[in-house]
């Protein structure tokens, strides 16, 4: 489905965004996001922020751990 500025006819290629790109018109509602859809993004984006978080901090155990023991070893040996 494509969506298309009332006022200039662009193609709108965000619907996050609350008016045109091109004539800077505001969008009329029935193309944007509507509260659920906006809602349900949110979740998602907050849902991949944290994965992403707890995925970074096990990387920095690992590397942590793994960076004093080998140095350590190396420096004691
Ligand atoms: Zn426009």
């Amino acid at each position: 489905m494509e969506f298309r500025c009332p006022n200039c006819h662009a193609p709108i290629y965000s619907r996050k965004l609350k008016i045109c790109g091109v004539c800077e018109k505001p969008l009329p509602k029935e193309l944007l996001m509507n509260d659920a859809e906006i809602a349900f993004w949110k979740k998602q984006m907050d849902k991949e922020e944290k994965e992403a978080e707890d995925f970074g901090r096990q990387i920095n155990d690992i590397g942590s751990h793994d960076g004093h023991g080998g140095v350590g070893g190396m420096a004691g040996f």
